[in-house]
């Protein structure tokens, strides 16, 4: 059919394009066919032998007659057949020929559309040569289509900017090109495209012009470099202003405390204290004022290590107990056991914080006391510190306000208590970055609680270590003779340890309860009257084998009646109400039993040290001297960082090097840093390693750094104090006995 079918082609095509010799061929063909049948029928006829019979003739011609009309007919039908395809391909042919005209035009749109773009297009070769440009492309370069095409024309680079390069191959990147229209920003975004089957793909850049957005974006930038500047100079000025204020600071309140250690007449006293305590008042401002300017900045950095919660906590309640008991006010904590012995955070951040809250409680507060209490919170891993007091209350229309800088809730209370109106904005600014929240809840006269949400994640470490300290006290009793916020959270924790807890605060009512049962342990507040505790105590001998009596740290030296098998100091520390508790009662006079778990107080050393102080500042040097030497160190001052090196190498060498070093950071000559790397460098070649401490009144993070990068190994914050100082030298005091 293929064969036929392929024949027929090729003859049909060599009619079309030989016609005159199918015509010649055709009509020889008619005509031997004519000539052929008349001279076959003429010849016929005519023979002698051909024995014509009318008959057969009449029959054999219209047999030939009917032939050729079939012949006709059939010709005919195909003669329709082919006419009526004809028709199709011509309505067919007009179909195209439409279809053809509508792809013309749209050609022809998309084109000028191309063209017209106000975006930059060009394509290019794989030489490079630009085989198409819009109008666009052709203004910006100042040249006619004609003469860039095939061209290998590109604009003058002046800057190029980043570039990427998306998922799908596009290059995106920006370009500050010269044009003669003047410097010019463009974005482009360049991808091969192919656009003929068969040819090489062709790099097709489009290019928006951007120099007014990459203008503006770039003197945003610039401002904002510049308002960062400002900032950092800011933050610096008020970190050198503050050092500057604190240098003086320091002098008036080490020397006031220096000058009430001497004799002094009541009234000189009483000047000498009200200076101290207004230079202590003021450091508290400078310092809430730097870290306000500090929050402000966004300098806060919060740190991430594992701390103890209950040690936090703990550490707080006994840093405020002098205060709250000063006033007559119980202050008390209490940790969860379900939450994690460690956690990651800030340990500082919360210090502070958790200081501004119930500081300010037991400031506000003339009546009951403080809680600080510790639980789990709503969310996963969110811890809440409560901190409850039964003060003075906020009213409803304050609550929001007293959050935002310098609003007190009421100016004329304020002006009571004084303050600044700081510490609550400054929390909910170290909370919020935490990504916690302080919410508060209080009714005027009825107290406030400040609650404190924060994330904190628990440490693997923590994880591994023992859990809460705790007693099990199963089925056991135990009769608490107490009244107040500690009572009832000492209760809560001795039921989590499984006891049996009553709790009265009533002495009397103590004592006729104590025959009713079989105590475990019988805890008597000495608040609920001196006699009275030890009369109680007198009593539970025969009761209960263990009989604590819980003190106040101001009447821990008191004389305590025989009847006490041992005593706590109030704020309670878990750990050591669970040691107490489990111990086996001996029977020893209270005032000779040590405490369990109390942190080992730091004394004098042994064997003083011999400490190179070197500080520029006359007043610092003095109060420097006196307190090292109060506490039983020997003293060299050096007035700069020069000599303070000079001092160390004579000691060097002489063989009796400084136990330590105390480094003032601004000094004049040499400051501390350099002198500190240069006592490293000589160290490097001569063996050793003095400590050096930095005193330095700045808290910012970056000098800490080049402190520690300079290599030294901590740092003192000025104003000293003596706590402080005897703190920082105590590790050092006993690493050097223990070397001894
Ligand atoms: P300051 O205590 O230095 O004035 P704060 O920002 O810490 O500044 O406190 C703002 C105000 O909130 C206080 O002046 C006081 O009016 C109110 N306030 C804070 N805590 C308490 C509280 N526990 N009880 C009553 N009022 C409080």
């Amino acid at each position: 059919m293929g064969r036929t079918f392929r024949i027929k082609v090729r003859m049909r095509r060599f009619k079309r394009q030989h016609p005159r010799i199918a015509f010649a061929i055709r009509s020889f063909m008619i005509f031997s066919a004519t000539f052929g049948g008349a001279y076959g029928f003429v010849t016929g006829s005519r023979s002698e032998t051909s024995g014509y019979d009318p008959n057969a003739f009449a029959i054999g011609a219209s047999f030939l007659f009917a032939l050729a009309c079939l012949g006709l007919a059939t010709l005919s039908m195909r003669l329709r057949f082919v006419n009526r395809r004809m028709r199709k391909l011509a309505a067919h042919n007009e179909t195209l020929i439409d279809r053809n005209w509508e792809l013309k035009e749209a050609e022809e749109r998309a084109r000028s559309l191309f063209e017209q773009q106000g975006d930059l297009i060009v394509l290019r070769d794989d030489q490079g040569c630009i085989t198409f440009a819009n109008d666009a492309y052709c203004t910006l370069a100042g040249q006619a289509r004609a003469a860039l095409v095939g061209t290998r024309f590109d604009f003058e680079l002046i800057e190029q900017g980043n570039s990427a390069r998306e998922s799908a191959g596009t290059r995106i990147h920006d370009q500050k090109i010269m044009t003669p229209l003047g410097a010019r920003w463009i974005a482009w975004r360049e991808g091969y495209v192919r656009l003929d089957a068969g040819q090489p793909a062709e790099l097709q850049s489009v290019g928006r012009d951007v120099t007014d957005r990459t203008e503006t974006e770039r003197a945003l930038s610039e401002a904002r470099d510049q308002a960062d500047a400002a900032n950092r100079a800011k933050s610096r000025f008020l970190a050198m202003a503050s050092h500057e204020i604190r240098t003086p600071l320091n002098g008036i309140i080490g020397m006031g405390g220096l000058l009430l250690d001497t004799h002094l007449t009541p009234e000189q006293a009483t000047y000498a204290r009200a200076v101290k305590t207004s230079g202590e008042a003021l450091m508290a401002l400078i310092e809430e004022l730097l870290d306000y300017s500090k929050i402000e900045a966004g300098k806060l950095d919060l740190e991430q290590r594992p701390f103890a919660l209950s040690t936090l906590i703990e550490d707080i309640t006994e840093l405020l107990a002098p205060r709250a008991q000063a006033k007559e006010l119980e202050i008390a904590a209490y940790v969860d056991e379900r939450l994690p012995l460690e956690v990651i955070g800030d340990a500082a951040r919360l210090r502070q914080v958790l200081l501004n809250l119930a500081g300010n409680a037991i400031k506000f507060t003339a009546q009951g006391g403080v809680a600080l209490i510790v639980e789990p919170g709503i969310w996963p891993n969110e811890i809440s510190f409560l901190v409850r007091d039964t003060g003075i209350g906020i009213a409803a229309d304050a609550q929001q306000r007293i959050f935002r800088e310098f609003e007190q809730a009421d100016e004329r209370v304020a002006r009571t208590y004084g303050g600044t109106g700081l510490g609550l904005a400054i929390s909910e600014r170290i909370v919020r970055r935490m990504g916690g929240r302080i919410t508060l809840t209080s009714e005027p006269g009825k107290g406030a609680t400040f609650e404190v949400a924060i994330p904190l994640a628990p440490s693997q470490d923590g994880a591994k270590q023992a859990a809460f300290p705790s007693a099990d006290l199963t089925g056991k009793s135990v009769l608490l003779v107490a009244g107040g916020i500690e009572a009832s959270l000492i209760a809560r924790r001795l039921e989590r340890w499984g006891a049996q807890t009553c709790v009265v605060s009533d002495a009397a009512v103590a004592e006729a309860l104590l025959p009713e049962r079989s105590w475990h342990a019988v805890l008597i507040d000495r608040a609920v009257g001196p006699a009275a505790a030890d009369h109680l105590g007198e009593a539970a001998r025969a009761h209960a084998p263990q009989r604590l009596v819980l003190l106040t740290s101001s009447s821990r030296h008191d004389h305590l009646s025989s009847a006490f098998t041992g005593f706590l100091v109030k704020p309670l520390r878990t750990a050591s109400l669970a040691a107490r508790l489990t111990m086996t009662p001996e029977v020893i006079a209270p005032d000779l039993a040590p405490e369990p778990v109390e942190p080992a107080a730091s004394g004098t050393p042994a064997q003083g040290l011999s400490v190179l102080v070197a500080e520029d500042n006359e007043i610092n040097a003095l109060l420097m001297r006196s307190l090292l030497t109060k506490l039983g160190h020997h003293v060299v001052i050096a007035v700069n960082g020069e000599a303070a090196l000079e001092s160390w190498l004579a000691a060097s060498s002489a063989g009796m090097p400084y136990d330590l070093v105390l480094m003032d950071i601004q000094m004049p000559q040499l400051d501390g840093i350099e002198a500190t790397r240069r006592i490293r460098a000589h160290e490097a070649t001569i063996g050793g390693h003095t400590p050096i401490l930095a005193l330095t009144a700045n808290t910012l993070v970056e000098d800490r750094y080049a402190c520690f990068e300079a290599g030294m190994n901590g740092f003192l914050i000025k104003p000293l104090d003596r706590d402080k100082l005897e703190e920082a030298l105590a590790g050092l005091a006993a690493a050097r006995q223990l070397a001894l």
